[in-house]
């Protein structure tokens, strides 16, 4: 089983690896709601009960087939933790008025998306809401005043950012009288930024843990053309063994997982065999030299 830990130092309790649903409706036999909610049930049974989805995702589509999905199993609301995040506008059918792709964390539109993830889930309370993506446009303390009324209403139980940098994580933290329970941004072999932005120190420094999304580059890590994922691919096929003949996949969970912020992966795949796969990932415990030698075949050339 997954095991559970907590994001922040009071909690939320969630899954060490979290289901994504960013690419849920990708492939339209997996886009039904009985196929959703068969592989919700299969994340909830290898203890993968945290679900990171987005108001944006699917053209503003996936929050519903998950309502209607968890509809279906009548036990799966309780079994699950829900992670949504919010701000993200773009050009959609559902709004002809849009003429240009937009962020807008507002408190104003915080309260109006909350409820309507609610509603679109199915839901009493979130279990996290996350803003999207920094709003430049709107003033930290709007933020704030909107995460808090949030959270007072009994609609959201705890709150936190994606992809902000540090000192926007700061400012805003500044405004809050509740802590931010984690960063979520972009993590993996082929994307170590926030190794070098202060991004994973910060949450550290807080105690709190960031979530790494697309863990596997978003599928890039498979590109046969792509001379880095082919270095890490042998690197990790050379590692196999030694782990018990584990997956590529499973390796570069295990890498992210690794890192001392104590990492929250949130995986990609719609594939049950992966799902299953990726589960061993969270048991897997790298050497010291086994995730530099990843670190290396990511770089092509040695560390300095
Ligand atoms: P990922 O795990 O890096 O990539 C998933 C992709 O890799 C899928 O297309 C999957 O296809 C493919 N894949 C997996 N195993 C494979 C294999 N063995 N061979 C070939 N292809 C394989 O994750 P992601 O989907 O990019 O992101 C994960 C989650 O992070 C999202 O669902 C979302 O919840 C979150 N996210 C958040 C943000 C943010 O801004 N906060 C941004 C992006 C993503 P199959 O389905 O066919 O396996």
């Amino acid at each position: 089983m997954i095991p559970h830990i907590n994001l922040g130092p009071q909690g939320p309790s969630v899954s060490q690896l979290v289901y994504g649903t960013w690419r849920l409706l990708a492939e339209p036999e997996l886009a039904t709601a009985s196929a959703i909610e068969r592989r919700l049930n299969l994340c909830a049974d290898l203890g993968m009960t945290t679900i990171d989805t987005a108001e944006v995702y699917g053209g503003y589509d996936v929050e519903e087939r998950l309502g209607e999905a968890m509809k279906l199993s009548p036990t799966l609301k309780q079994r699950l933790q829900i992670i949504t995040k919010l701000g993200i506008y773009v050009p959609n059918h559902r709004h002809p008025e849009r003429t240009v792709a937009f962020y807008n964390a507002s408190a104003e539109r915080i309260e109006k998306s909350v409820d309507k993830s609610l509603r679109l889930l199915g839901v009493d309370a979130l279990d996290v809401v996350l803003i999207h993506r920094p709003d430049w446009f709107c003033a930290a303390s709007d933020t704030a005043t909107g995460l808090e009324r949030v959270v007072a209403a009994g609609k959201v139980k705890a709150v936190g950012v994606s992809n902000y940098t540090v000192s926007q994580f700061e400012l805003l933290q500044s405004r809050l009288s509740m802590p931010l329970v984690t960063n979520q941004v972009e993590l993996n072999l082929l994307q170590m930024g926030s190794l070098y932005d202060g991004t994973l120190d910060q949450c550290q420094q807080r105690g709190i843990r960031p979530m790494a999304w697309s863990p596997l580059g978003g599928g890039r890590l498979f590109d046969p053309n792509d001379a880095a994922a082919s270095r890490i691919r042998q690197t990790c096929a050379a590692l196999s063994d030694k782990y018990g003949g584990v997956s590529v996949s499973s390796l570069v969970h295990a890498w992210v997982l690794a890192h001392p912020s104590g990492c929250v992966p949130v995986i990609g795949t719609n594939k049950e065999d992966r799902i299953r796969d990726l589960a061993g990932a969270a048991h897997l415990k790298l050497d010291r030299q086994d995730w530099y030698a990843l670190w290396e075949a990511a770089k092509g050339h040695r560390i300095p």
